[in-house]
């Protein structure tokens, strides 16, 4: 079994694509490097922290010496001058709204074996299931019942759910559509998590209508990237490392990084992210739209429980979230439901641009109440927040903040390094606070009880006045085409976005 999954694994690598990066037969990941940055930095002087701080505050891009100093800090009062800043920079760039996205697991078969996933191949606690199309036009009916316009469809690796079946999975996504209230409803971004592929394959998904192409290289360390991917395809470092720069030279412009902290030293693998965003710049001059940063957590099949010393606690996560804030200023930044709720608001309010709602992450969890109950079954991992969509929504409408379910930038064109620009000067998140209250408004309408409602409008009356109060705004006819619109879809108009 092993030794077949190791030959399909080999056979799903373009070893001529995967080396074409290289400069001088090396990787951008210089290990001895970002080990002497971490150690150099140590107990770093105040005031340079606080000119790194003014830096990241005028949306630059840190350099890795500057976030090894920020992840050196032992101050706990110059940490509380970095929390604050993650806040701050995030309102800047994105203004205050949290976009929600559903995952849509569509198949577990994996040619991998990487020992802390409950769907890797040498796992026999995993029921394996491949969505039929017909099965995936059922979640996506559920999912948009409950007012979801963004998916993220994640993938195990197998010639079974390669580039083909990915484009048909997109087509039915897209295609399929319900009424509410008499109006039409339909996905309007998907989003893939998947395997790294050739160009070629990349070519096809692009042409399908991907948003953004996820790969989180999990660790950017060699020899703990190997000690847990054991075998097939992912057992390769480099094929996984520049999986992002084949997408982009296969035209998809927003790509996305991640790690899953817990397998090595947290620090490492901030410093690893950083050089992936460098890396992006440096070739395609557009570094990563999102960053993720999951925390390993328990699988029922994973074999790998963690090494207790690279285990992240709370603490440690809040510096995780808020130096990636300070150090990639323009990249939205995902906290997911693994997380618990009293965790997750917590570093959504340090930089966090994304959150999902309603999450399920078993195979069919949207229609099969087998899986959504079974805690065992066909997940990768387990949540640790199982809030409905409606919930999430209302508890962040609590706290001041409005969820937004926009894709316009998208629509409108704005990826890659047309948003890159928009994003450092500030002026994307001026166009983010507008979609976000139409798309917010659209689901008070669509989805929201009364309550819910009220507080929205109350929500979003305290937003047309900050935008009266902006010098952005002032002399535009945005203002006024924000408020015409929300008049418009109050009476019924929907998908209307600037
Ligand atoms: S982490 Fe991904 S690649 Fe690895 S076994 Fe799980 S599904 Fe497969």
């Amino acid at each position: 079994m092993l030794t077949k999954n190791l030959d399909i694994g080999s056979k799903l690598i373009n070893f001529k694509e995967r080396d074409m990066f290289l400069e001088e037969l090396r990787d951008f990941i210089d290990e001895d490097l970002i080990a002497r940055q971490i150690n150099m930095a140590d107990n770093p002087d105040s005031a340079k922290i606080r000119e790194i701080i003014a830096k990241a505050r005028s949306i630059e891009r840190l350099e890795p010496e500057e976030t090894a100093a920020l992840l050196n800090v032992k101050d706990p009062d110059l940490w509380d001058e970095i929390f604050k800043s993650a806040g701050e920079i995030k309102k800047t760039v994105y203004d205050n709204r949290i976009v929600t996205f559903a995952p849509l697991y569509i198949s577990n078969y994996c040619v991998n074996n990487c020992l802390y996933c409950g769907f890797r191949s040498q796992s026999t606690a995993s029921k394996r299931h491949q969505l039929s199309q017909d099965d995936i036009k059922k979640e996506v009916k559920n999912l948009l019942q409950t007012g979801h316009k963004r998916i993220i469809l994640v993938s195990g690796e197998h010639p079974c759910s390669g580039a083909e079946y990915l484009a048909d999975s997109m087509k039915s996504i897209y295609d399929t559509k319900i009424l509410r209230q008499g109006r039409e409803s339909g996905i309007r971004r998907i989003n893939v998590n998947a395997a790294p592929m050739s160009i070629g394959d990349l070519r096809k998904i692009k042409e399908a209508g991907i948003g953004t192409y996820q790969v989180f290289q999990e660790t950017y360390h060699r020899s703990s990237y190997s000690r847990v991917h054991l075998s097939g395809a992912k057992s390769d470092f480099r094929w996984r490392l520049y999986a992002l720069h084949r997408a982009m030279e296969a035209g998809i412009d927003d790509v996305a990084v991640g790690a899953l902290f817990g397998l090595y030293d947290w620090r490492f693998e901030v410093m690893g992210l950083l050089y992936h965003a460098i890396d992006l710049e440096k070739r395609y001059g557009i570094g990563p739209h999102t960053v993720s940063f999951p925390r390993l957590n328990y699988a029922e099949g994973a074999e790998y429980k963690g090494d207790p010393s690279y285990k992240v606690n709370d603490e440690d996560f809040k510096k995780v979230v808020a130096v990636i804030r300070l150090s990639i200023p323009y990249s939205g930044m995902i906290v997911s439901a693994r997380e618990p709720k009293a965790i997750r608001d917590e570093v959504l309010a340090l930089g966090c641009t994304q959150t999902d709602g309603s999450a399920q992450i078993g195979i069919g969890g949207y229609t099969s109440e087998a899986e959504k109950s079974s805690s065992a079954g066909s997940k990768q991992f387990e949540l640790g927040d199982n809030r409905s969509l409606g919930q999430l929504i209302r508890d962040l409408a609590a706290k001041g903040t409005i969820t937004s379910f926009c894709t316009a930038g998208y629509r409108c064109g704005r990826t890659g390094g047309k948003i890159m620009g928009l994003l450092k000067s500030g002026h994307e998140g001026k166009f983010c606070k507008l979609n976000a209250i139409l798309t917010f408004k659209e689901w008070i309408e669509d989805f929201g009880d009364q309550a819910m409602r009220d507080l929205g409008n109350q929500l979003i009356q305290k937003e047309f006045q900050e935008i009266e109060r902006d010098d952005f705004y002032k002399g535009k006819r945005l203002v006024s085409l924000v408020k015409e619109y929300y008049q418009r879809i109050e009476k019924g108009e929907r998908d209307l976005y600037i």
